[in-house]
């Protein structure tokens, strides 16, 4: 097994010119005082979303345990039981279609993706058609169930997603998973892209924005509660609109991942009721190039149990994720290194069919 990382990395390091990143990986090396050689380092990135978003965190916190540098504490002594020699990164990027793209394109190690973005790029739908569809891309695991949140200021008197007619309203990034969800349920509340007038900003400048009185609502995707709207929360008075029954349906037919939430009363300062919505799995990906080994030990340094609190602890999110919920809302066939750890852990049966996506659990 290490083998097969030492030669990776190997031929990673020759491809280069000395620049920074080597010569890092020499000097870290050398300071391990030769027990370890630049050989046994793998950096791995995982891409994850705008840095104001919850997944930069989870992306964060997944480093973290699957991690093992040099002259780390041993697993045994309370230390790290990731990977040896392994360096991950969680990398701020646009978010699901573009993590989608760049995994799909070998381009980066891997990336958390709304599952139904996964699914279009998967199947060739959406801004994934002709060459841009991906079909190299392979689930390791299914991380926790992010939540459409659809906030507005409350001095804009806004009650409901039909209401957002004629106001300014942030959909996100055009590489977001947001965007296309978000897009999607404007239209089906019967808003034509003319009849609002769209910011593509990342979550963070939407905040701003929002604080700043240049935006009358903005959409996002992803774990309750989102700390850059909590603190938008404290400062103003804002109201999250709820998705209509009739929205969620049609929705759902068209994608069954799609799961019905509660954004619980709570959830952020001045919210006085719960709030129906939508839910969908957020999934770590990674390509099919990804050696089989490699896929499955990153997914023992993620279950393993040393990383259940640190999970926990870093985000709510976190504690939403655990082995027993790791085959939840997959769109995507299973990696083979996943499909062999699921087996042997004894939460997939049948290994012979990983490539069946699962369905989603309402
Ligand atoms: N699901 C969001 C997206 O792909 C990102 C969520 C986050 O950054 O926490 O657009």
């Amino acid at each position: 097994m290490r083998g097969r990382f030492a030669h990776t990395s190997r031929r990673r390091i020759a491809g280069r010119k000395i620049g920074g990143l080597a010569l890092c990986v020499l000097l870290v090396a050398g300071l391990a005082g030769g027990a370890l050689h630049a050989q046994d380092l793998r950096f791995f990135r995982i891409g994850t979303g705008s840095t104001a978003g919850v997944n930069f965190s989870i992306g964060g916190l997944i480093s973290s345990v699957v991690s093992n540098p040099p002259g780390s504490r041993p697993c045994d002594r309370g230390g790290s039981c990731g990977i040896p020699g392994l360096i991950a990164v969680a990398q701020a990027t646009q978010g699901s279609a573009d993590n989608a793209r760049e995994v799909g394109r070998g381009r980066l190690d891997s990336g958390i993706i709304q599952a139904d973005v996964a699914a279009q790029a998967y199947e060739g739908k959406g801004a994934f058609t002709g060459a841009n569809r991906q079909t190299a891309l392979r689930a390791l695991t299914s991380l926790y169930p992010e939540t459409l949140q659809v906030v507005v200021r409350r001095d804009a008197k806004i009650t409901s997603i039909a209401g957002l007619k004629g106001k300014r309203v942030s959909i996100d990034t055009e590489g977001s998973g947001t965007q296309p969800l978000a897009r999607n349920v404007l239209a089906r509340a019967g808003l034509k892209p003319t009849d609002f007038k769209p910011t593509m900003v990342e979550l963070g400048l939407a905040v701003d924005m929002m604080r700043n009185g240049q935006l009358d609502a903005l959409f996002y995707v992803g774990g309750v509660p989102a700390p850059a709207i909590a603190q938008l929360a404290e400062v103003m008075p804002i109201e999250l609109l709820p998705l209509p029954p009739a929205i969620f349906a049609a929705l759902r037919k068209e994608e069954p991942a799609y799961l019905a939430m509660t954004i619980l009363t709570g959830s952020y300062a001045g919210m006085t009721a719960d709030v129906a919505s939508l839910g969908i799995y957020s999934l770590w990906v990674a390509n099919s190039k990804l050696s089989d080994d490699m896929a499955y030990n990153l997914l023992k340094a993620l279950w393993h149990k040393s990383a259940q609190p640190m999970l926990a602890n870093g985000h709510l999110a976190g504690r939403q994720m655990s082995l027993a919920s790791a085959l939840n809302g997959l769109t995507i066939p299973l990696h083979p290194g996943a499909a062999r750890f699921y087996t042997e852990m004894g939460v997939l049966k049948n290994a012979t069919a990983p490539a069946q996506p699962t369905a989603a659990k309402p």
